[in-house]
């Protein structure tokens, strides 16, 4: 893959010119629905805006090829051929990381460090886990919301109002926000960010005009450990973690990902006990404190915030969730269904008679599963925070998760193994 690009007054042009050997299509396993679906790079452009006063030059060629590879990773064929050289060491783990070449390398460039007066990046969504992660973040940290630019013509059910809401709000409290416009997530059909990193690709360009020494986002235990979909699996080795975590260190920039050891359970519990409840919204569809109650998110989160505020769950209320053809969709799936951790922690709370989460509760195993695992925290995830940020991050997390036992974990790892989810 061929990358050009051309900077104007902030604007970065992105041109992307497949070689050969690049893929064009891709084949990706769906965990909800249990099937390959393609996944097809349709546009060699995309732009993303930054600071009228930032420039591409400016950023470590190291720096700008990790954020080249988090964008279209899946369509990097055997190599990554850039405008600016790299640093050998730089080119070296790639290379051993990902049997990716990135080229030309710039034999005098002396690989990134980080600034010594340096803050924290974070990728910011306004959604729950994201704003739990923001809580445990030091105050000082730079948060990126990652603004799509939706090209002209094109039908979508996004809607952004509640998450600029929750970046205004956020930025009220004195934190550092920022809204970087791209279209970077129509490169692909269907639309989507193409890695875990992906959308921290406008805060990795902007780690030399701010100097940052660490960057993450707020993927929680379901995800980085995969027990929400595919089985339990060491978060060094999942698509969160690789090939990023070692990556990311190698430009100095190393993960902080103060969620990852924390279920949906415990970030939903974090920003029900803070101020920012009153921002903090899960869907991407709805409007300002008005989740569109139309997708499996809102039938998923809104259960779970019942549960955990300890409110009833009427028969009236259930109807109108299983009444989501969204949810229905997932529900019905192949199992396991998706996120049957959080459901099994949602019915093993519910004791009515609703028949449909009855079957649920039987289905997802809530009413035989230990499910108090998911109030914890998996401390061996500290990995993920950097070591200069973790005691003030740990401390804060140890606020409200107390560190799961070996009990606790051997439940985790075993009631959603790999095998659990490759049953037939
Ligand atoms: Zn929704």
């Amino acid at each position: 893959m061929i990358i050009k690009y051309k900077c104007q007054n902030g604007k970065l042009e992105l041109k992307f010119t497949p070689e050969k050997d690049d893929p064009k299509r891709q084949l990706i396993f769906n965990t909800t629905f249990k099937k390959n679906t393609r996944v097809d790079m349709v546009s060699t452009r995309c732009e993303i805006r930054f600071p009228n006063d930032w420039t591409a030059d400016a950023v470590h060629p190291d720096v700008f090829a990790l954020a080249m590879l988090a964008a279209i990773y899946p369509f990097i064929g055997k190599t990554l051929r850039l405008p600016r050289g790299v640093s050998r060491a730089f080119h070296n783990q790639v290379m051993q990381v990902t049997n990716k070449k990135v080229l030309p390398v710039n034999e005098k460039l002396a690989p990134r460090k980080a600034p010594s007066n340096a803050v924290p990046a974070f990728t910011y969504s306004g959604g729950i886990d994201s704003t739990a992660a923001a809580i445990l973040l030091p105050k000082n940290t730079h948060f990126f919301y990652f603004d799509r630019i939706v090209p002209t013509g094109t039908k979508t059910l996004l809607n952004q109002e509640a998450a600029y809401y929750a970046c205004n709000s956020m930025a009220k409290t004195g934190r550092n926000v920022h809204k970087i416009k791209t279209d970077m997530q129509y490169l692909r059909k269907p639309v989507g960010f193409n890695s875990y990193l992906s959308d921290a690709v406008p805060a990795l360009l902007l780690a030399d005009y701010y100097g940052f020494d660490t960057i993450g986002h707020g993927q929680t235990l379901e995800i980085g450990y995969q027990i929400g979909h595919l089985g339990f699996k060491d978060c060094k080795e999942t698509e969160v973690g690789h090939p990023w975590h070692k990556l990311l260190k190698s430009i100095d920039l190393p993960y902080t990902l103060p969620t990852i050891g924390l279920s949906e359970v415990s970030t939903t519990r974090i920003v029900n006990k803070s101020p920012f409840r009153e921002f903090a919204q899960a869907c991407s569809r709805g409007k300002i404190k008005k989740p569109c109650m139309n997708c499996f998110k809102c039938f998923r989160k809104s259960l779970l915030d019942k549960v955990i505020m300890n409110q009833p769950l009427t028969d009236h209320y259930l109807n109108k969730l299983f009444s989501i053809k969204d949810a229905r969709n997932v529900l019905n799936a192949p199992p396991p269904i998706y996120f049957a951790s959080i459901l099994a922690y949602i019915t093993a709370h519910y004791n009515g008679r609703h028949k449909k989460m009855q079957l649920l509760k039987k289905v997802t195993r809530g009413d035989t599963l230990e499910v108090d695992w998911m109030n914890k925290w998996y401390a061996k995830s500290q990995e993920f925070i950097a070591p200069k940020y973790r005691n003030r991050v740990k401390k804060e997390i140890l606020k409200y998760a107390e560190p799961m036992n070996t009990k606790d974990v051997r439940t985790m790892t075993k009631s959603f193994s790999k095998a659990y989810f490759n049953q037939k």
